[in-house]
């Protein structure tokens, strides 16, 4: 039987960690601070910011909704982050994606501060996390190596395959495998014979964007299958083609009119050594990371 890398249980030790860490500042005076900026009214985007926010109420951390409107501009938006910047009971700024088409998103982000982008985006973090130097990481990254310490797998030596060279994905987990001494491969749409390269991970972590892509005869059985994949299936044909048949998939979607699903064909899982379900898996890490890198960047920010 497969081992399930389970999300929630890491997920919860972490935030346990951090709560801890922020009660351990709270006796000197300092309670980390989290600014959350949402620009108009995005569903999902709602939900996540919300999700956010009430971590920061659990964990003792302090928060700032933001709520442009999406008229904002470009210069409106700088001036925020200008601000925000310069707040002292500020240590982390989020702005959540995607911004409206005016404003210019890349330009925007690369004005937060370095030791505030508590996302992980900055390319003066990306460029001290490739070089193995304290920085703050991209959550859904650090949380699977988080996934993967804490559940004993093996990490140095080991075939990593990444597929997916995003910059928020593929590439900084690729530089964190590595940075574990895996050995890594990195995949995308230009790789040839991709399922030949698949078949060699130790450790495969899908972060493509399309349902189901990985399937069983792209692994090797024993493989650990990191599924970053989050794709919304909402019609009874996409929902067929995984889950037909699945009585507990059945009622999520009877209830909710969709269901998630991964990068990986959920079949693959069962020769899997072991896996990330989804939900459930690595999904669930990416708000505890972005908790414990706000108080990451409130230490270092006091230089402790
Ligand atoms: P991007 O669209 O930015 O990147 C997708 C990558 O997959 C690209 O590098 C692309 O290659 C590669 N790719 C696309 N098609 C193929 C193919 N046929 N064969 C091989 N590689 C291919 O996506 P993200 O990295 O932002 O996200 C990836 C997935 O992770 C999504 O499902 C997203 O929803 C999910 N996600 C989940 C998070 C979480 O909290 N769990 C957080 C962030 C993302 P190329 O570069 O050549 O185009």
């Amino acid at each position: 039987m497969p081992m399930i890398l389970d999300g929630a249980a890491i997920a919860a030790t972490i935030k346990q960690e951090v709560a801890e860490e922020v009660r351990a500042l709270a006796a000197n005076g300092i309670k980390p601070g989290l600014a959350a900026v949402l620009v108009g009214h995005v569903p999902a985007s709602e939900i996540y910011v919300r999700s956010k926010v009430q971590a920061c109420a659990e964990l003792g951390l302090y928060s700032d909704l933001i709520t442009p409107p999406d008229t904002v501009t470009t210069e409106e938006m700088h001036g925020l982050v200008a601000q925000l910047n310069a707040r002292d009971d500020i240590d982390g700024i989020l702005i959540q994606l995607p911004l409206p088409a005016q404003i210019d998103s890349k330009g925007l982000l690369d004005a937060i501060h370095p030791a505030k982008d508590v996302d992980g985006f900055h390319p003066v973090n990306a460029g001290r996390l490739l070089a193995g130097r304290p920085t703050l990481a991209p959550c859904t990254p650090a949380g699977v190596i988080e996934i993967l310490k804490r559940s004993n797998i093996p990490i140095a030596g080991q075939h990593a395959v990444v597929v997916g060279r995003s910059d928020i994905v593929g590439k900084p987990v690729a530089i964190l495998l590595l940075h574990q001494n895996a050995t890594v491969t990195i995949c995308h749409s230009k790789t040839r014979d991709l399922p030949a390269i698949t078949k060699q991970a130790d450790i495969l972590v899908a972060a493509i964007g399309r349902p189901g892509f990985i399937t069983s005869e792209m692994i090797t059985p024993g493989a650990t299958l990191i599924d970053v994949g989050m794709n919304r299936l909402s019609t009874r044909e996409e929902f067929d083609r995984f889950f037909k048949g699945n009585a507990k998939r059945e009622a999520a979607f009877a209830k909710r009119g969709s269901v998630i699903v991964g990068d990986i064909d959920p079949r693959a899982f069962e020769f899997a050594g072991a896996y990330t379900p989804v939900p459930g898996g690595v999904g669930l890490l990416t708000i505890a990371m972005l908790m414990s890198n706000t108080v990451r960047a409130a230490k270092m920010r006091r230089g402790l």
